[in-house]
């Protein structure tokens, strides 16, 4: 296993029931890589992403997803959580009721201790400000950051961005992809699922693009962003 091969994807088959729908991904992430998995809606990017998770639904049939070494594809949601990886879902899940603060300390306890509060509120000077605020009163900006920040709360290898742009104004999303930016160079890998698909290229140093459940283009960021038949065919830019 070299370095290419810390977070590794093997021809994985995934379903909804008896809905066929991610029909043999692979690819190859090194540990601090940033990944865009792009492609029209129905695409499967949100399902692949609930596959790498582990999670219950979509059910998955066969392949391999080793992440350092470990092999996922033998584990459940929790474990491959205990194993450092962390999905951000599109709609956040910040607990109601619950001032900013109490939101992070509770992704602590339960999981395996990653940042502490200082170092949180150090990459994260909004939520700093915010500490005693009740969470979901926040901007949706402020909430997508606290979602990321909860997820870092954990001692975490792998992170998974489902949409982390979405209805935000431009300045926040520069916001949270500076934030992206630190994560990288502390060498956490990321993959991003994004509409915006120009504003996840930018910080990406790969791109995936999937149509029907398989890849159908792989590579370098910049090669997407120049290549005007992959824009006009598959990402509407
Ligand atoms: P979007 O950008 O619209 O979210 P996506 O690329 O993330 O698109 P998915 O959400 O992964 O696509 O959906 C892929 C296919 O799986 C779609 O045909 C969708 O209808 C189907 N699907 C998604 N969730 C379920 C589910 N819980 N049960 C059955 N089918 C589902």
């Amino acid at each position: 296993e070299g370095e290419n091969q810390f977070f590794s994807v093997r021809d994985i088959h995934a379903y909804y029931g008896e809905s066929y729908i991610v029909q043999g991904i692979s690819f190859d992430l090194k540990k601090g890589e940033v990944l865009s998995l792009l492609g029209r809606n129905g695409a499967g990017k949100t399902t692949t992403l609930r596959t790498l998770a582990r999670l219950d639904n979509p059910q998955l049939r066969s392949g391999e997803i080793w992440l350092d070494g470990e092999p996922l594809h033998e584990r459940k949601a929790h474990q491959a959580a205990q194993s450092g990886i962390q999905l951000v879902p599109e709609d956040r899940r910040i607990i109601g009721g619950l001032t900013v603060e109490e939101n992070l300390v509770l992704a602590q306890v339960s999981g395996e201790v990653g940042w502490d509060l200082d170092e949180v509120y150090s990459h994260f000077p909004r939520l700093a400000e915010r500490r005693k605020q009740e969470a979901t009163t926040m901007s949706g900006g402020e909430q997508q950051m606290l979602a990321v920040a909860r997820a870092l709360a954990r001692d975490i290898k792998v992170l998974f961005l489902d949409e982390p742009y979405e209805g935000l104004a431009p300045v926040i999303v520069q916001e949270i992809e500076g934030i992206v930016r630190q994560i990288r160079d502390i060498g956490i890998t990321t993959i991003i699922v994004e509409q915006n698909a120009v504003a996840a290229l930018r910080l990406s140093d790969r791109a995936v693009i999937m149509d029907t459940g398989e890849i159908v283009y792989e590579g370098s960021a910049q090669e997407v962003l120049d290549n005007e038949q992959l824009r006009h065919d598959y990402l509407a830019i």
